[in-house]
């Protein structure tokens, strides 16, 4: 026990030295708190980071909200990806993932909405995929698309998504190197996976010549998300440069 002496007061503290507890915040990776739900209610893509930090060794924890309706599309596609990712369903109804669960999904894992019927309205999940950062070389990932009528391979998207700090880190892979808010890496690949998956070269099958769907990016905004990073680090880069100008 400790005796802390404070004023007049004398407060009897236990003895934490021996106890495990969190180093004090610094300057670069600030404590923050947000609420999933309001959070996600102003989302533009599916595996959105919910917090700006996504570094060597990080958990990020990325919103998804799927819901259904008549004109709701999402399509099916694989997700390999070489560090873990462990699912929370937030709230649900109708949907594979029940309120409240956890899943560690396994390294090579199939992803559509995740609803039992994507055409009803009111079917939703609500979940973050947390992914823990590797703090070595080697983090990789891919998005693969197959012939939904014979299962072959059309298209596998693999890429090297090593995060800031570790030593095969690129700062130029995803967006550039000058950019003050980092793209996201998964972000990122999904986008260039859809670009890939929907030229007519892929969608037609090599193996049975079946003609699959085009995959509508709309409902996972990736491209959105990408684009409105880009835009927000040309916008403070805009405001930079101006303000040079007017104050010298
Ligand atoms: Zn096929």
């Amino acid at each position: 026990m400790s005796i802390v002496e404070d004023g007049a007061a004398v407060a009897v503290l236990p003895d934490i030295a021996r106890t495990r507890h969190v180093p004090a915040p610094r300057g670069p990776r600030e404590p923050l708190k947000v609420s999933v739900y309001e959070r996600m209610s102003k989302s533009n893509a599916q595996l959105m980071p919910i917090f700006p930090y996504d570094g060597a060794g990080v958990m990020v924890p990325c919103g998804a909200m799927l819901y259904g309706g008549e004109d709701r599309f999402h399509g099916h596609f694989f997700h390999w990806n070489t560090v873990s990712e462990l699912l929370v369903a937030w709230g649900s109804n109708e949907a594979m993932i029940p309120t409240g669960s956890l899943m560690a999904t396994q390294p090579f894992h199939g992803v559509n909405s995740f609803l039992r019927d994507e055409k009803k309205d009111g079917a939703f999940a609500l979940v973050t995929i947390t992914q823990r950062q590797s703090a070595e070389a080697g983090q990789r990932e891919a998005l693969t698309a197959k012939c939904e009528k014979c299962r072959q391979d059309l298209v596998k998207f693999e890429y090297a998504s090593a995060p800031e700090g570790t030593p095969d880190y690129d700062p130029n892979a995803f967006g550039d190197e000058t950019d003050v808010f980092p793209q996201f890496s998964t972000q990122w690949g999904s986008q260039e996976f859809v670009k890939a998956r929907n030229s007519d070269e892929v969608r037609t099958c090599k193996n049975c010549g079946h003609e699959n769907y085009w995959f509508d990016q709309n409902v996972w905004g990736w491209d959105r998300l990408y684009n409105q990073t880009k835009v927000s680090n040309a916008a403070y880069h805009a405001l930079a440069t101006s303000a040079k100008e007017v104050l010298g």
